[in-house]
């Protein structure tokens, strides 16, 4: 601890008056599950990408899933990933049936390598899944014309990059699904939930009826069909955070060009030509002893965190039937994952919390 200097922690989730009076008027009101504030909610999350459908849920690990049960994958398709993310992303593959292959990332942005991309594509490839990480585009540019050569879907996990673009064009707005996430720590949340987002009226249409029993009618069945509904406490609270995602996007941004200006010691992010880069996080890469260095920024009251330590691919539930590592090749995704640690860049820091993190981190990489 510095003096007497409150630490600064990696997030700091915002549940204000506004959130708490919404969620209050919703259950005073009766109408509480896929009522009218999903609807709402839905209508007005499509603004963010150009005006596409949008498919509430309630997680963003259901949004992928959906996404992917909307395929009709059978065993042994592939799903090509990054191992370089949240287990969610290869997690939705296996429990939609299918298979994740793993490519590695690029060391400049840590999203997806499309030349990886394109060499993982085999005869059972039936899809994509970039993840635009700690809200910078993957290189959708480059990915999409890999999809349309070989007729894959790309679904792409936008978790963690509400309101990112690339070359103008929004995230979630380029594959045939856009999958969000409003846990609290993401850069809005609904405390749980999530959005689908696609161009594609008929897939909305399977979304529809697959998070709710198969059901448009009720009683209806239709399909096979799981409960992945929002509620409309969560759709309330998350308009009141979209209302207020562009400002704080703003902030995140000019907390990340303080922090690029100022630290010493570090490799600070890079960000790819054309990309508006969102900072869910903002990660640099230490040379030397990591873990040294987060004791030391956390002595001086500094939050940090490591996402992610352990690619998924080394994860057990992706290791080979007999507990080995599986055959990938993915040196990057291996040197990210020793190398990468996260500090604060959330939109409610202060110029003096800016200041003090700053310090701490210029010293302890000295
Ligand atoms: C948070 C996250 C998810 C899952 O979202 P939940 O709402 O927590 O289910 C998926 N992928 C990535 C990259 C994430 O960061």
């Amino acid at each position: 601890m510095t003096g007497s200097q409150p630490a600064i922690p990696a997030a700091r989730p915002v549940i204000g008056e506004e959130e708490i009076d919404a969620a209050v008027r919703v259950l005073r009101s009766g109408m509480v599950v896929q009522g009218p504030e999903v609807a709402a909610f839905e209508r007005e999350f499509g603004e963010l990408v150009e005006g596409r459908h949008c498919v509430a849920v309630n997680s963003g690990t259901s949004a992928l899933q959906l996404s992917l049960l909307a395929l009709d994958l059978k065993p042994g398709d592939e799903v090509i990933v990054p191992s370089f993310s949240f287990a969610a992303t290869a997690n939705a593959v296996r429990l939609a049936g299918a298979t994740p292959v793993f490519a590695d990332i690029d060391p400049a942005t840590f999203n997806l390598d499309p030349d990886a991309v394109a060499a993982a594509v085999t005869p059972r490839t039936v899809a994509i899944m970039p993840v635009h990480l700690y809200g910078q585009p993957a290189a959708m540019d480059r990915i999409m014309p890999i999809a349309e050569a070989h007729g894959l879907a790309v679904i792409e996990d936008a978790a963690q990059a509400h309101a990112a673009a690339l070359n103008g064009t929004p995230v979630g707005a380029f594959g045939l699904a856009g999958c969000f996430s409003f846990y609290p720590t993401k850069n809005m949340h609904s405390l749980e939930g999530g959005m689908i987002t696609t161009a594609d009226a008929e897939y909305a249409r399977k979304l529809r009826l697959l998070r709710n029993q198969g059901m448009e009618q009720r009683y209806q069945n239709e399909i096979v069909g799981a409960n992945m509904r929002l509620t409309d406490v969560a759709a309330a609270i998350g308009r009141v955070q979209l209302g207020k995602l562009l400002g704080w996007t703003r902030k995140r941004q000019e907390n990340a060009a303080f922090l690029n200006a100022n630290l010493s010691g570090v490799a600070v992010p890079t960000v790819a030509e054309g990309v508006e880069h969102v900072y869910h996080q903002y990660t640099v890469r230490v040379s030397g002893d990591r873990d040294a260095f987060q004791a030391a920024l956390a002595e001086r009251g500094i939050g940090n965190a490591v996402y992610y330590p352990t690619p998924i691919h080394r994860l057990r539930p992706y290791l080979t039937e007999d507990g080995n590592v599986g055959p990938w090749k993915l040196p990057e995704t291996d040197r990210a994952a020793a190398e990468v640690v996260s500090l604060p860049v959330m939109p409610s820091l202060t110029q003096e919390e800016l200041e003090r993190i700053v310090a701490a981190v210029n010293e302890v990489a000295a």
